[in-house]
């Protein structure tokens, strides 16, 4: 079945564990929206433009074409028909992305992309602006948030994991500014949709937050999950 699941919220809510392990066991597609900006940041960085300068960044959209390829069951996006791999994954690229992601000339540039993929495809998607604004007739969905701290402990150790040399004060602050900007941006703030359901992680195992919100969503779903 094409079912549209949306799961929006702070980085370091657990989206994308719990998003690949329900698009798993559902047999649809996990897409990864945040990469969408961090590779429209990381075309900006390479033409050392300034990430805020809304006017800049337009001119360059044209020159970006973007595309969301699945290798070995994960999504890789490709940048002008090369693969970003870790590049955007960088605390670097992830101010960028947060940057960029405020300017309306970048949110309506990648609507389409996001839009396209969910009308071809079953999907878990998470982002910021899944359930407001990209598949605002979603059959579920969900809003995952947890503390500041939990949220840092987990994004500072996932960058440890790869190798990143960064500290979890750095993480922690980088992150309070990355949610002050997306929350307070005029287009497309990452708020709860009005009908979304909020789960804190907040002290939950990954284990107990895929139960979780496995549970909310097989319940949303009723039968035609089966
Ligand atoms: O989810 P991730 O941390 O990779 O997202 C990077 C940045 O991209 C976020 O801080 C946010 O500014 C932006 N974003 C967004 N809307 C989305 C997904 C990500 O504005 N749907």
């Amino acid at each position: 079945m094409n079912f549209q699941i949306a799961i929006d919220g702070p980085s370091g809510a657990g989206k994308s564990t719990v998003a690949k392990a329900l698009a798993k066991r559902l047999g649809i597609i996990y897409v990864d929206t945040g990469a969408l900006y961090r590779a429209v940041g990381l075309f900006v960085r390479s033409r050392n433009v300034d990430p805020h300068d809304a006017a800049a960044v337009a001119a360059l959209l044209p020159e970006i074409a973007l595309e969301l390829r699945y290798e070995n069951g994960s999504q890789q996006v490709y940048l002008n028909g090369e693969a970003t791999g870790d590049r955007i994954r960088t605390p670097e690229m992830s101010m960028y992305a947060s940057a960029v992601s405020a300017i309306p000339a970048v949110r309506a540039f990648l609507l389409d992309t996001q839009r396209d993929i969910a009308a071809k495809n079953g999907v878990v998607m998470d982002g910021r602006d899944i359930g407001t604004v990209i598949l605002p007739n979603a059959d579920v969905k969900i809003y995952l948030t947890a503390s500041d701290e939990c949220r840092a402990k987990r994004r500072f150790l996932e960058l440890r994991e790869k190798g990143m040399e960064t500290t979890y004060e750095d993480v922690l602050a980088d992150m309070r500014r990355r949610d002050h900007n997306d929350s307070t941006r005029t287009v497309a703030p990452a708020v709860a949709a009005p009908d979304a359901v909020t789960v804190d992680s907040s002290g939950m195992s990954v284990e107990e937050c895929v139960a979780r919100i496995g549970k909310i969503v097989a319940e949303k779903l009723g039968n035609r999950s089966k």
